[in-house]
This record gives C-alpha cells, structure tokens and sequence, in this order.
C-alpha cells in the first residue's frame, strides 16, 4: 500500500502509527499516512532552528523571488496537484483546481512582501529624535489545517509566515495529506532552504506537541470550533500568538425583490458545491416573507432534483462524495435529526448509490423547509449538501437569525434594494457579507476571518491581517546627540519621564 510520509529535512524516522487515507469515490483505502508524535516534532524543530536566522537575514526582494518561483511551478503542476486532491478529498476536478488557485492568490500578495514588510518612521519626533518601527518575524509558525481545503488553507498560512521570515511546520489534516506534501516539495524546488517549509502529519498527538512546544511562537489553526477553542486556549495559556478559525452555518437571506432564478442558481451552488463541506458554503436559506418562500421552493425543487452527483473526475457532475463514511454517517444522522424535530424534508438524499461505485461516500442533495432557529439542526453545523430553508417575516426577524446564531462566518443578502443591503451589511452581527454573491470569501489582499464561534483570536488570515499575524513590531526611538557640551538633556531631566511637550 502507498505510503505518504512526513517532508523533513534530513529525511523523515519511520513512525509507530499510521491513518487510512480513503478513496471517497470508491470507498476503499488507497494509502496509509505516518503520524507523528512529539519527538519528531522536536527534530523538525532543530531543523527549523538552524535555518531561520539566515532565511529572516535574507532581504524580502530573494524572498519574494521564491514565491514568484513557486507560483510558477505550482501553476505548472495544476493538473497533477488538481487530481491528487480530488482522489484524496472527493470534490470534482475544477473545484479541486479552485482550491489550488484560491491558494495561489496568497502567494501572489506574498510577492508583494517587500512593500508589505516597511517599517514607519517619524523624523523628529522630538529635539534631535527619530522613531522608526520594523516588523520582525516570530521565529517558528506551525499550521494546522482541515480536510476541506487541503492546498488553498495551508497556503494560506505558509505564504505570509514564510515570506515575513518565518519557519514554519505544517500539520495538514490526516485525512488528504497529499497535496501538503507535493506543495512543500515545490517550494525546495522554487529555492527556498532546507528547515525552512516541513510537513509533519498526525492526529491529536502532534497538535498537542506543537501546542506545548516552546520554540513554536505562533499557530493558526482552520477546522472545527470545539478543536479551534482547545487549540486558541491551551496555545495562548503557553504564550504563543494563537488565530483559530472554527466552523459555520451561513444564511442567504432571500428579500422579496431579489432575482429568484439567478438566487437559486448561485443557492445550488453555494450549498451544494463541493458536497456542502465549505466553511463559506450557504446551508441556510432564509425567504422574507411567505410568498417569496413558496416562489422560491418551487423553483429550487427542479434545481435541486437536477443535479448530478458523480465521481469528482466527472466533468459533468456537480458534486461528488464527502471526505469519508464517518462524514456520510455524520450528515444522514442530522438529516434524520432534522426529521425528528419537525422539519419538512422536501428532497431526500440519504441512500443515495452511484451506479459502479456503491461504496463511495455519495450522499444525494436534500432540502428541508420550515426549519426553525430552536432545532438541533439548525444550531449546529452540518458540513453535507442539505439546504435548510428557515422561513421569516420580515428584514428585522432575517436580519436577527444570522446574527444571533452561535457561527457568525459568512452571510449573504440578495437583493435588488441598495439600502436593505446596506443596512443589512452595517448591522448584521458576522465577519464576512457578501451582497448578491453567494460565497463571498474576500480576495487574497484582503482578509478572512469570522465571528463568534466561527473564529478564535483577533487576527484574520492573509492579507496584511496574514503580515501582522506572522510578525512583531519593534519600535527604535533613536537620538544621536552632535557631541558638544550642550547636546544632553539638564541633569534633572534625566529623572523625569521623557515627553515631546
Ligand atoms: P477538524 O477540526 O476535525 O480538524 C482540523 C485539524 O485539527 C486537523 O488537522 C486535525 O488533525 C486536527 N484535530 C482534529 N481533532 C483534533 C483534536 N481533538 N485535538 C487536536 N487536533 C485535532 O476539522 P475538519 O473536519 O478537518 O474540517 C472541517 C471543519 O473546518 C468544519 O467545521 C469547517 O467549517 C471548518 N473550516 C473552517 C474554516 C474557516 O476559515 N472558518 C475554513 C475551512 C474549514
């Protein structure tokens, strides 16, 4: 069986555990990945110890040039990393290529770093004082990301940590390691230095080493909020700079004027993409008004009989399997859930079977309506290609329900009222609003990052958030005095608090 193993340098020990890596379109094992423990973590360490003072030495323009470098040979080898993924995670080829090029835009800012990196200064501040800041990378950065993106999420962290002069260990999700492995590969061949980019796989083991860690100075952690809040708790009581992303229920809230055809279309989409396992996947539809819910039922009913599940190298298919059958198991359980408690279950998708490929993770579109804010169901996150319909009211009851929900990620209005969507926009109580666009992850120059339980810590990822989060400001307050004898401050000054006044 193929073995997928740790990228370190100096080449990886042989571990005493492994995880099954699935095919999810076949249901079998295709590969078995090492786990690591804390021992080699402390050897990837070393290594990254030895390599970093040089690599934060080098000046940001040889930096950037790695970057550049990489991105070349990343888009060289899309096709290789696009399949890998999609064998490994079950999402259909050009989603998988989407992940990969979401990534990529990462890197693309991180070519920037230079610019990114410049200091402030102040030309006297006081009599004969200049102050001027830098920012100083943090050392060693570790990365711990979830199955759902496994190429864009780690490029996420790795590209800023790296370019502002860090070394940094990637714990990718055991799940699809894969791609994490090819990617760390490409940036040795892109020029950057041994020590600098190691991949270590493992469990709950490894991130417990790297929580306790003493030389790791920063974690960013993408996955679920349960793990988001151990990790942002246990990191920050052993002093290290922690930002954690956790899970999500993201609503499209649907106002009586919007384009019905052109909601559902991008609905079917943002739900049902990438089998609903999205951070920024839209679950929950929420209609203002009942005579827009029943327009926009009927509609949705065709479009969402009309997709096609298929296996993820399927060119016509929309979605394929979910990461694995405890996932499949995970998602029919709250499918029935949502049955128990009262929810009308308009579409089923449990027991769904590919013809040629029964034991694959495949779990059919499913719709529910009149789901309501007290539900199980509701509260939770479902991570599966189920759409829940929650009728309201009004703006004001639409508005609340994204806002008092325990996720606060994403959210989206449409709408062909500007001021609804600025209202909505300004009050709404989530990190990322999207007006008429269903998945409205900010661009790589700008920053990601929710609210509530949707995220731990105050810094988003990428963006200049992605720079702060990867460095320390050090602030110089510099005098040199012209050397003749009234140049001094008056012997009592000295003793007294220095101001500009
Ligand atoms: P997960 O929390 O199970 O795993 C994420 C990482 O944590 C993996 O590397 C895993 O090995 C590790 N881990 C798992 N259990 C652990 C434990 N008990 N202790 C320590 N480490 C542990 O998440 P997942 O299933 O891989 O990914 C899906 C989740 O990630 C969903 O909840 C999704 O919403 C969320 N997600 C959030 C964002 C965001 O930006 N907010 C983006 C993508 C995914």
């Amino acid at each position: 069986m193929r073995q997928i193993d740790h990228h370190m340098t100096g080449g990886a020990p042989a571990s005493a555990r492994s995880g099954d890596v699935f095919d999810p379109n076949n249901g079998g094992v295709q590969a078995q990945v090492a786990l690591g423990d804390a021992a080699l973590l402390d050897k990837a360490v070393s290594a990254a110890q030895a390599a970093q003072p040089a690599w934060a030495a080098t000046n940001p323009q040889r930096r950037a040039r790695v970057m550049f470098k990489f991105k070349e040979l990343v888009e060289a080898n899309m096709d290789e990393l696009a399949h890998r993924l999609s064998s490994e995670h079950g999402k259909v080829i050009a989603d998988s290529r989407g992940d990969v090029q979401r990534g990529l835009e990462v890197i693309e800012f991180c070519c920037g770093i230079p610019h990114a990196l410049k200091g402030e200064h102040t030309q006297g501040a006081g009599p004969g004082i200049d102050v001027f800041s830098m920012r100083q990378p943090l050392g060693i950065g570790a990365g711990i990301t979830p199955f759902n993106f496994p190429a864009m999420i780690p490029m996420w962290m790795f590209g800023p940590a790296i370019a502002t002069g860090n070394a940094f260990i990637l714990k990718p999700s055991e799940r699809d390691p894969s791609v994490p492995v090819r990617l760390c590969e490409l940036m040795l061949e892109a020029g950057l230095p041994e020590g600098i980019l190691q991949c270590l796989h493992g469990d709950k083991e490894m991130v417990d080493a790297i929580i306790a860690h003493p030389a790791i100075g920063g974690i960013s952690f993408v996955g679920s909020s349960d793990v988001a809040h151990y990790i942002y708790s246990n990191g920050t009581a052993n002093n290290k700079r922690v930002q954690a992303m956790g899970g999500a229920k993201n609503h499209g809230i649907v106002m009586p004027d919007a384009d019905l055809d052109q909601v559902v279309n991008d609905l079917a989409g943002a739900a049902f993409g990438s089998a609903g396992e999205r951070c920024m996947a839209l679950p929950v539809v929420v209609p203002v008004g009942e005579d827009t819910a029943d327009k926009l039922r009927e509609k949705l009913i065709p479009a969402i009989n009309g997709l096609r599940v298929g296996i993820s190298t399927d060119e016509e298919a929309h979605y394929g399997p979910v990461v694995n059958e405890a996932h499949k198991e995970r998602v029919e359980g709250w499918i029935q859930k949502g049955v128990d408690e009262g929810a009308e279950l308009v579409i089923d998708g449990r027991g769904f079977a590919l013809q040629g490929h029964e034991d694959g993770f495949f779990i059919g579109p499913s719709l529910f309506d009149r789901v309501t804010p007290d539900m199980e169901s509701y509260k939770e996150e479902i991570f599966g290609p189920v759409l829940q319909m929650v009728r309201a009211n009004s703006f004001e009851e639409a508005l609340a329900l994204p806002s008092q929900h325990q996720y606060g990620n994403g959210v989206a209005i449409f709408t062909r009222n500007g001021h609804a969507a600025r209202e909505f926009a300004a009050r709404v109580n989530v990190g990322m609003v999207g007006i008429n666009v269903p998945i409205p992850v900010p661009v790589a120059y700008h920053t990601f990052g929710g609210w509530k339980r949707s995220a731990f810590g105050d810094t988003n990822q990428h963006g200049m958030e992605g720079v702060k989060f990867w460095t320390k400001v050090k602030t110089v307050t510099a005098r040199w005095p012209d050397g003749s004898p009234d140049g001094g401050p008056e012997t009592n000054d000295a003793f007294v608090i220095p101001t500009m006044g």
